[in-house]
């Protein structure tokens, strides 16, 4: 690649020189650390956390678990590490998760070439010589040919803006900063605000320390039973005997997951048989609902209704107040417009007698006070607060790394009408900075698709490195087809749900744009084997002399001392 580049340099810490430089320790950045290192490049990692984990280290939050299933959602490019590592449980919980990516890490040596405590601020291309100059919160500075940040959809917490949060005197969290010493619920009056993925975990989780719990529902949502089990030892030998059949199905399935699609549409079969169907569903494990129901649940509109019909009579069925009921239950929201959250015990919830909903539709918060929350219907106490709100999905992170592409040209300029990508990994005016993991991409079991496209763009860079190459930008019209293809996908009238976070409407002022891949992960195959067999086309491949590389470099120094002058003179990116 760069033959200054010793690929052990990076080892020291202290190093700024790298050939490439990954930001984000979740599953997809340890993934790309450990395909770059396996490739010979040398690699540093930066990561705001203090640990590994990404997602599995920052939502600590009580109940907090996968919905994926445990052994479909670990790397599966080790065959010992898989059979070597026993998930206890079909859906694991967050400590579990921690645990087994800090054991990849220390497994397979990566974490001497990571820095954590190290949010990257700033990150800008220095056009002559092709590199990349970056700079971190905890004042270091380094310089790589190619930067990968892999910095999750899920990684910004967002929280709504209300008036007086400041005023709070008691305690309050996000679920998605949840702090790493134990949170006391004991004897204390709980607010959760937010009812999607996150928010309907920790009810069942806490409601037995609580003194009362009131369920701020801005929302109501399609929650399915998560049906949770302990992994026995027969299924521990199962999973073992099967790996290669199970890699298979899920380095190639559609949702990457490994739920078999199901081959019949909804009105194929009898009354009796729908719901006979439909009951299976509601006791199977997880996504099963959305990747293995009726195969036409998604296209057709009348399937969707009758299965909706179904798990409104469950909700009717379980909880004992027909008025909360009735709110438990959406309106106007197919099955699978959004992200399902997946449940196990939250409808039982509110047969308790401590616990309460309040419908933000019906009584909007108006403030926050000293001591509670005050809707538009009335004041309540509470001793503590949980928000449940989500994130800043898909383009969050990418937004705040202060991104700066050829012509100094900002990414957020680039994207201010939505992001604009190839296969969800690279945008044009970006050379040598790709993105896994992050708009355009993950849709289902995630490490499996941004693990596709950790491996697409490690065989290009071994490719471009093999012919010579060190500048390595898409096409203007390949971005163009991608992104157009995209944006039309979403808009089919079936697609996605007005509200949802897929478009990034939970966050006011953001352009409402898709920011998943609608052509899903087939899409994706197809692109890139049509890629990969006309050699990487799609990208214009170039050469960096070194003496141009000398120059700039000096050049860069100078820049970043003006950029840094600017930005103590307060000027924000
Ligand atoms: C509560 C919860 C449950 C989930 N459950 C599932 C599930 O069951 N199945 C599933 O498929 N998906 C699930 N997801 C989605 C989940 O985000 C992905 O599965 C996965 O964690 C994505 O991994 P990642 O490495 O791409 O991103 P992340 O895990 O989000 O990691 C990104 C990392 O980048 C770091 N970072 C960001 N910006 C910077 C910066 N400027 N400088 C330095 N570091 C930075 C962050 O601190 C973070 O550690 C869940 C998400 C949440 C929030």
């Amino acid at each position: 690649m760069n033959a200054t580049h010793d690929p052990e340099a990076s080892e020291n810490h202290s190093s700024s020189e790298v050939d490439v430089l990954v930001v984000g320790a979740g599953i997809t950045g340890i993934y790309q650390l450990y395909r770059a290192r396996e490739c010979g490049f040398s690699v540093l990692l930066l990561e705001t956390g203090r640990g590994v984990g990404g997602t599995w280290f920052w939502n600590r939050y009580p109940g907090a678990r996968f919905d994926s299933e445990s052994y479909t959602y670990g790397y599966l490019f080790s065959r010992e590490l898989f059979e070597e590592w026993e998930w206890q449980e079909h859906f694991a919980p967050q400590p579990e998760t921690e645990r087994y990516l800090n054991h990849v890490v220390d497994r397979f040596d990566l974490r001497r070439h990571i820095r954590f405590g190290a949010r990257v601020t700033s990150a800008e291309y220095e056009e002559r010589s092709g590199a990349w100059r970056v700079r971190a919160a905890d004042g270091s500075e380094s310089r790589a040919r190619f930067v990968i940040a892999a910095t999750g959809v899920l990684s910004v917490p967002y929280t709504p803006e209300v008036p007086g949060v400041e005023d709070f005197r008691g305690e309050m969290y996000h679920t998605g900063l949840w702090p790493a010493e134990p949170v006391d619920f004991y004897g204390k009056r709980v607010a959760i605000i937010g009812t999607s993925s996150s928010g309907v975990q920790v009810v069942p989780a806490i409601i037995d320390q609580v003194a009362s719990l009131t369920i701020y529902q801005r929302t109501a949502n399609w929650c399915t039973p998560l049906n949770n089990a302990p992994i026995t030892a027969e299924e521990q030998t199962r999973l073992r005997l099967d790996f290669e059949e199970l890699r298979e199905t899920l380095n190639t399935s559609v949702h990457g997951f490994h739920h078999p699609p199901h081959d019949r549409a909804a009105f194929e079969d009898s009354d009796d048989e729908r719901q006979r169907f439909y009951e299976t569903m509601w006791n199977s494990p997880g996504f099963t609902k959305l990747t293995s129901n009726y195969s036409d649940l998604l296209s057709n509109p009348e399937a969707n209704a009758e299965w909706c019909a179904f798990i409104a009579g469950k909700i009717r069925a379980i909880v004992d107040d027909p008025e909360t009921a009735e709110r438990l239950i959406p309106k106007n929201q197919r099955f699978g417009e959004k992200r399902p959250p997946f449940i196990a015990g939250y409808y039982e919830a509110f047969n308790r007698e401590n616990v309460s909903l309040v419908d933000l539709r019906e009584t909007p918060i108006s403030r926050i006070t000293a001591t509670g929350i005050e809707t538009t219907e009335g004041k309540q106490d509470f001793d503590l607060i949980v928000w449940a709100t989500g994130f800043d999905f898909g383009t969050g992170a990418l937004a705040r790394m202060g991104i700066q592409g050829r012509g100094r040209l900002r990414l957020t300029d680039y994207w201010a009408d939505g992001p604009r990508t190839f296969l969800g990994v690279q945008a044009h005016g970006f050379p040598n900075l790709f993105f896994p993991g992050g708009p355009h991409a993950a849709a289902g079991n995630n490490p499996r698709y941004n693990g596709d496209q950790v491996d697409f763009i490690i065989d290009l860079l071994v490719h471009a490195r093999a012919h010579g190459y060190d500048v390595i930008e898409v096409t203007e019209r390949s971005e163009e087809r991608w992104t157009n293809m995209v944006n039309r996908g979403a808009d089919s009238p079936l697609s996605f749900g007005e509200s949802s976070y897929y478009f990034g409407t939970n966050i006011p002022g953001k352009p409402r744009r898709y920011l998943l891949n609608s052509g899903g992960r087939p899409k994706l195959f197809s692109v890139i084997a049509d890629v990969v067999a006309n050699d990487y086309d799609a990208f214009s491949l170039s050469q960096v002399s070194a003496s141009t590389e000398a120059s700039e470099s000096t050049e860069a120094s100078e820049s970043t001392e003006a950029s840094e002058a600017t930005e103590a003179a307060g000027a924000t990116s």
